[in-house]
């Protein structure tokens, strides 16, 4: 090929590099450090509540302060709402009126998980257990034999709330569930991905010793005489109980190079922290900007906490009181990014993805045009205009971006909260971290992806 013949070519076509030829080693060591940071943020943050917490930590650290209705604000303020301490909203007040519009970014803080059913514990043949309902989207395969930890909270008739974490200090023990041995699997290995492991089959261990006293259910005794001088609870405080099994893994650094990062939740905590880490950097932004930390999105974004709520309304309407500026339009000249994670090219199962629309490990922050299944059904589909806005941001920014789409036509798909954001009438695009075995209980990111999608908000943001 010629000289000239591949300068055209470059000019001419749309080629993506790999994100490690385009960035110099001082970028290098900020991928680094910022990752540092999120791998902390995610080894906290195993269930929305304690995703809530470390973000409501930092913020603080960062010098904002909780929003309390009627408070005065003006340009630079930062303030934070809980919503019910599971999810979140952020906000740094900007130089410009709400009328003109907020840049918005909202990703969620729940994972798929084990829930605890509200009457969960029972004995079986001397043995202790704990029922199991599952949370989101899982492949219940996946779940079995693996070191578990049980997060979350107790709530007493009292009005007491116990908080509950075993299994993530080394010297708690874990939990787990049984799994057939290979040598009399005969008839389990017949069946379907699908049907080999029944819900009602994920029952958690936690305890074998029977009582001294000679009763039924001597196992079961036991073990609630544990968790009563642990915890000062009885069997009928589950029924006012959240409590969750995830995974005990630690967050780990893949690869001789180290380039990937292996951990529990990265859907969606990785785009959680990245607009976390760029609001908490944002001074004096020209529109205001409002990080958003939803519940429930794996589930359909329902409920008071997800991002459906009205909660979200409150908290932005309240914002636009304090400027005498209508709701309705502040939304009409806001823009939302929908950070969540999206599907990364596996080259070891190539056939579900159209590679030349594929996200890619290490060719950084990831656009999704649309989302949805079949013929684009149940997609915020965001108009080419806020595609080009994108564009010209992350150009003027030196963001490593990628236009991507979550697998074959008609392979499958997938939502996010995009659809509800922009229903309220918000210009919406998805955009995210590609991720490598997404809903598995320990998924797989790019350090360098990671980092693009934090640099990518943070532009936003930052938007002149
Ligand atoms: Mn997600
Ligand atoms: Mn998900």
């Amino acid at each position: 090929m010629t000289k000239e013949k591949s300068e055209r070519k470059d000019k001419l076509f749309y080629q993506q590099k790999n994100g490690y030829d385009l960035i110099d080693k001082k970028e290098l060591e900020l991928v680094e450090s910022y990752c540092k940071g999120y791998i902390s943020y995610l080894n906290g943050a195993k269930t929305e509540r304690e995703a809530v917490a470390s973000g409501i930590r930092l913020a603080e650290e960062r010098g904002f302060v909780p929003y309390k209705t009627g408070m005065e604000l003006k340009p630079g303020s930062k303030v934070y709402f809980s919503n019910r301490s599971k999810a979140l909203m952020l906000a740094v007040i900007g130089k410009k009126p709400l009328s003109e519009g907020s840049i918005i970014a909202a990703a969620h803080v729940d994972s798929p998980r084990l829930d605890l059913k509200q009457v969960p514990m029972y004995e079986d043949n001397e043995i202790c257990y704990l029922k199991t309902h599952y949370y989101g989207g899982i492949k219940k395969y996946q779940w079995l034999t693996i070191p578990l930890e049980l997060h979350g909270v107790v709530a007493l008739k009292n009005g007491e709330l116990v908080d509950i974490c075993i299994g993530k200090d080394k010297s708690d023990p874990i939990f787990q569930i049984t799994d057939l041995l290979p040598h009399l699997n005969k008839e389990q290995r017949k069946k379907s991905a699908e049907e080999f492991v029944p819900g009602e089959t994920l029952n958690i261990v936690i305890g074998t010793i029977p009582d001294k006293e000679d009763v039924s259910d001597r196992v079961k005794l036991a073990v609630m005489d544990i968790l009563n001088q642990k915890y000062g609870i009885t069997e009928e405080d589950f029924l006012s109980a959240e409590l969750t099994a995830v995974p005990a893994y630690e967050v780990r650094e893949v690869g001789f190079d180290r380039s990937l990062i292996a951990g529990y939740g990265h859907d969606d905590r990785v785009c959680a922290y990245a607009e976390l880490a760029a609001i908490l950097e944002t001074e004096n932004p020209e529109k205001t900007a409002v990080c958003i930390l939803a519940d429930k999105e794996e589930i359909g974004s329902e409920g008071v906490s997800g991002m459906k709520s009205m909660a979200f309304e409150r908290f932005m309407g309240d914002l636009c009181d304090t400027q005498g500026v209508k709701l309705t339009h502040c939304f009409a000249n806001s823009l939302c990014i929908s950070a969540d994670v999206t599907n990364a090219f596996d080259p070891v199962y190539p056939d579900v993805s159209e590679k030349r629309n594929a996200a890619k490990i290490n060719y950084g922050m990831s656009i999704c045009k649309f989302t949805g299944h079949g013929g684009k059904s149940e997609s915020n589909d965001a108009s080419a205009e806020v595609v080009a806005r994108l564009r010209r941001i992350f150009a003027e920014n030196n963001v490593v971006w990628q236009m991507a789409e979550l697998g074959k036509v008609d392979q499958g798909g997938g939502g996010t909260v995009a659809m509800y954001m922009a229903e309220r009438d918000i210009d919406t695009i998805d955009a995210g971290v590609p991720v490598l075995s997404m809903h598995a209980p320990y998924e797989t990111v790019s350090k360098f992806d990671c980092y693009m999608t934090y640099k990518g908000i943070k532009a936003v943001y930052d938007e002149k």
